[in-house]
């Protein structure tokens, strides 16, 4: 099987919940990219594999495969990879409380975003911004985010399932920012909240069709905080019910103790201690839970809430003691993040140089490969620029022509540019300023406004721009406008008494001629304009 097969094939195993395969075959997945040496396809797998552990709550591992994957990323010119991979490590790292980092790599992708023309990455990027900023119980924000992401999996046409998704993820948020409202005794949007518990209605029935029993699960908890937010409690305790009992199918402890604490606090609120303790009791017996910081961090968050509302004060002291207890690790936790990251780098350094010597040098050789292929495309570049403006040089403009003819163009307005008396120029204010001058020049040729038109720096201080598709007189017209940009523009800010001034012949060339024919044309009438005063524009020769 290629990667790309093995990544579906974990793809479709994690939906069905089955964690440990889906990571045997994403792993495989990650070998074969790079056994085939794409790395964006080894890209796309870490996001996947990385994704998995943190859904998990397995942020150092998820961690571990971003750290991984990043040996590749300076390999790849596929956008939507990269913002994959960046998404998830961001996204992990806040998780993980390194905040600065997280938010950091996450703005990064939503710049990419505007690059980029896959709908799928850049909703991922929107989406892992929303969950970031839960992350940080940043709620009202994480709605509001998540509520774009949706909209925009909506408008890009993303696949149903993907949509699905997307309004899962933002009815969950909406719904959890509401139940906070309510916790802290603030007002409730009505109209989000009726448009969040429809929305969360009708995932459930298609997660119902379809069998999906963590989706069932999550649908029952929220739209019972829902029910509860909107006091309607005996609605809410029929919801958790549910919700219990479809997580217990799914095998989700995290998600099952989830519920737990809101029917929990929905009994103390009812006076039913007793019942909502030995919930709580429940999920001590949960070690999977307890594992994890942010889980148990809100059990003793919830126990001396509820043993409060018991007034046992005796217990809420003693819950509340642990709770802040666990606050501060949690911030000395948040602090260590970063020297984290450094360590499992290291880690997986030394995991690296553990491995079997035949796949060590497997990556070598790739690595290898692709940085003589990023060389070459460097090479190339440099062979077509001119070092010193930036603009296309002679083998540019072959390239550029050929692409027009096959594109159909038939004729440009060609100008041939050149600086007046750049010796004397030289010579007054020195070389140095002379390149600069060049260079500004270039930029005022770069920036004519025209789409598809070319500047190319023929040599010296002779320059050309070729406006495809325009005509004679309107190639004059902007021939004048260019001379009178450079004239007018400021050259005191490079020397003080510097001026400028440039002589400019023209051409008409149809692409069915040769180009040194037009350009001789060109040359010629700009040695009249050379000859009648300079600065200014010859066309007819
Ligand atoms: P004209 O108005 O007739 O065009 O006079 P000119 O002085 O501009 O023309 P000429 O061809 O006599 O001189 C061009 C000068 O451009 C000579 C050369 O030293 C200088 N030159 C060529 N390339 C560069 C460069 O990369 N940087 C600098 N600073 N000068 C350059
Ligand atoms: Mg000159
Ligand atoms: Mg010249």
């Amino acid at each position: 099987m290629n990667w790309q097969e093995l990544l579906d094939r974990a793809v479709s195993l994690d939906w069905e919940c089955r964690t440990g395969e889906a990571l045997e075959a994403a792993e495989a997945a990650y070998e074969a990219a790079l056994e085939a040496g794409d790395v964006a396809g080894a890209l796309r797998v870490s996001h996947r594999l990385a994704l998995i552990h943190f859904n998990k709550d397995a942020l150092a591992e998820g961690l571990k495969m971003c750290l991984r994957a990043d040996t590749w990323l300076r390999y790849c010119q596929d956008e939507a990879a990269i913002i994959s991979l960046q998404s998830i490590h961001g996204g992990i790292l806040v998780a993980l409380g390194d905040l600065e980092t997280g938010f950091a790599l996450l703005i990064d992708c939503q710049k990419r975003t505007k690059t980029c023309t896959d709908p799928l990455a850049n909703w991922r990027a929107r989406t892992a911004y929303a969950m970031a900023l839960f992350d940080t119980k940043d709620f009202d924000r994480a709605a509001q985010a998540a509520a774009e992401s949706l909209d925009y999996a909506e408008a890009s046409g993303l696949a149903t399932g993907s949509v699905l998704i997307a309004r899962s993820i933002a009815s969950r948020l909406a719904a959890r920012s509401l139940g906070e409202h309510r916790l802290a005794g603030r007002e409730i949007d009505d109209v989000l909240l009726a448009r969040t518990e429809e929305q969360l209605r009708s995932i459930l029935t298609q997660a119902e069709a379809e069998k999906l029993s963590y989706e069932i699960a999550e649908c029952h908890c929220y739209l019972g905080l829902l029910a509860w937010t909107r006091g309607d409690e005996a609605a809410a305790a029929a919801r958790y019910v549910a919700a219990i009992a479809a997580s217990r199918a799914a095998q989700d402890d995290v998600l099952q103790a989830e519920t737990f604490y809101w029917y929990a606090y929905l009994l103390a609120g009812q006076g039913a201690f007793d019942e909502a303790v030995s919930l709580l009791a429940g999920i001590e017996a949960m070690e999977q839970v307890l594992s994890v910081p942010r889980m148990k961090l809100r059990h003793f968050e919830m126990r001396f809430r509820i043993a409060e509302m018991a007034g046992d004060w005796r217990a809420a002291f003693g819950h509340h003691r642990v709770y802040h207890g666990l606050v501060l690790e949690d911030y000395r936790r948040l602090a260590s993040a970063r020297a984290y990251t450094m360590k499992l780098t290291l880690d997986l350094e030394t995991m690296r140089r553990k491995e079997d010597s035949a796949r060590l040098e497997r990556e070598r050789l790739l690595e290898e490969n692709l940085r003589l292929a990023s060389e070459q495309r460097e090479a190339a570049l440099a062979s077509r620029t001119d070092p010193l403006t930036g603009l296309g040089n002679r083998r540019e403009l072959q390239l550029r022509c050929k692409d027009w003819i096959e594109t159909g163009v038939t004729h440009a307005a060609l100008m041939l540019v050149d600086i007046d008396h750049f010796k004397r120029i030289n010579d007054v204010f020195s070389h140095s300023i002379g390149d600069i001058v060049l260079c500004r020049l270039a930029g005022l040729l770069g920036d004519t406004g025209r789409e598809g038109s070319l500047a190319i720096r023929m040599g010296g201080e002779e320059f050309l721009l070729l406006l495809p598709g325009t005509t004679t007189g309107d190639g004059l017209v902007e021939a004048e406008r260019l001379r009178l940009r450079v004239q007018d523009h400021d050259w005191s800010q490079v020397a003080p008494e510097l001026a400028v001034t440039c002589s400019i012949g023209l051409a008409d060339w149809f692409l069915a001629d040769s180009l040194e024919a037009a350009l001789q044309v060109a040359d010629a009438n700009l040695y009249v304009a050379k000859n009648t005063g300079r600065n200014r524009c010859v066309a007819a020769a």
